[in-house]
């Protein structure tokens, strides 16, 4: 594990100490859990998003319904807290701006200007020389056309902004799909990668405190299915140097962002061995959820630490191998899942988001468990994630 202490030399900002109030922009289940790391040290936590009764609205000290596009209600809303956070990136990059005319935020919104666009993110990779999937950005259909062609087939065109969970994706697998898919897209700009033949994907999730110590986490491996993040392993069952390799990328980018926060970089291991940086979350990330149980230092924890100006704590895990199930509405699909069933092995650990309507693929909440073997730990949340229906 790397820890690197914090440069004597500071940046002299001052440390925002427990009894403080933070706040966080949206309100869903990331919020939620930096909500309950927060309060566990001893602050008060403010949210604002335009929903009511939120997973995060539940356990904060306060919940502001609003758009975040609300001048007033943002000026308000910075009045009331020592620092913002983000717990959902798409909020728009002016709501940042004024935050930021008023009180800390952090991560700025410089690094999620990058995040929130597909184009510019993949632009910031390869101007740092990370590794990527061969990518062409394409702003019309004629850019479309050529960028197929420059990249090649198959390929997967994604849109620019607002993706998530495989939304906005579309995979082009014969040039006679070009019409097709840019009646999809519906003239916003795409991104067209090369579509990749894919051994595993990983996860880094990292954190940078105002002072600059940088602390990341081991790879976590990171399976789907529909496009929804479906079991986490930790370690990742990746060779010591794409490892190494992995970290010192997450490293170099909150050093190359200035970032403070916590940050998540998805990377691809395809066939061939190669590791390719994928996409940036700027913010604690589903993959880091058995961090809550699995580590000295959960990744919402580290989120308050950076934030506050506090030194970061240690990433490792306790047990040699850890896993997440994610736990999505379709659960629900016959009626109540079976609570007592899932915790019935005592080395499991339930975590439910406090969300009222079960959607299909909506994340309702996960379960955690640590063991002796990566292996074990996974067959240990799968089978209690099996007994809530049986
Ligand atoms: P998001 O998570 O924002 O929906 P991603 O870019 O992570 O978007 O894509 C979702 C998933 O689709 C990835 O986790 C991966 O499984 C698959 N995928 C995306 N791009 C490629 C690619 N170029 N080659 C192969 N698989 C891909
Ligand atoms: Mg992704």
């Amino acid at each position: 594990m790397t820890v690197r202490p914090a440069p004597e030399a500071a940046t002299g900002a001052p440390v925002i100490a427990p009894g403080a109030t933070l706040g966080v922009l949206g309100s869903g289940q990331l919020g939620r859990m930096f909500a309950i790391a927060a309060r566990q040290m001893g602050y008060r936590v403010h949210t604002l998003s335009p929903e009511r009764e939120s997973p995060t609205g539940q356990v904060a000290d306060l919940e502001v319904t609003a758009p975040y596009d609300d001048p007033d209600a943002l000026r308000a809303f910075a009045a009331g807290v020592s620092v913002v956070t983000f717990e959902f990136e798409n909020v728009p990059v002016q709501t940042a701006r004024t935050l930021e005319e008023l009180v800390p935020v952090r991560p700025g919104g410089a690094a999620l200007h990058a995040a929130q666009h597909r184009g510019r993110e993949k632009t910031l990779f390869a101007g740092l020389t990370f590794p990527t999937v061969p990518f062409v950005r394409a702003t019309s259909r004629d850019e479309l056309r050529a960028g197929l062609v420059q990249i090649g087939l198959p390929a997967v065109v994604k849109t620019a902004a607002f993706g998530y969970d495989g939304k906005g994706q579309h995979r082009v697998t014969r040039a006679g799909d070009l019409d097709g898919v840019w009646a999809a897209v519906d003239g916003r700009e795409v991104v067209i990668e090369k579509l990749v033949d894919l051994q595993a994907e990983i996860s880094v999730i990292a954190a940078r405190g105002v002072a600059g110590d940088i602390v990341e986490y081991v790879p976590f491996e990171n399976r789907h299915s529909r496009h929804i993040l479906d079991v986490t392993t930790a370690p990742a069952a990746i060779p010591a140097a794409l490892a190494a390799q992995a970290r010192e990328i997450a490293r170099s980018l909150l050093e190359h962002l200035l970032y403070v926060g916590v940050i998540c970089v998805e990377f691809f291991v395809t066939t061939d061995g190669a590791l390719l940086v994928n996409e940036i979350a700027p913010r604690p990330h589903n993959s880091g959820h058995l961090t809550i149980d699995a580590a000295v230092t959960s990744q919402f924890e580290q989120q308050v630490r950076a934030i506050c100006g506090l030194p970061l704590g240690a990433p490792d895990l306790l047990r040699p191998g850890a896993a997440m199930a994610n736990l999505l509405g379709d659960l629900w699909q016959d009626g109540e899942p079976d609570w007592a069933g899932a915790c019935r092995n005592p080395r499991v650990k339930l975590h439910l988001y406090g969300k009222t309507v079960p959607r299909t693929g909506r994340k309702m909440g996960h379960l955690t468990a640590t063991a002796d073997t990566v292996t074990e730990a996974q067959e240990l949340v799968v089978a209690a994630r099996d007994a809530l229906l049986a």
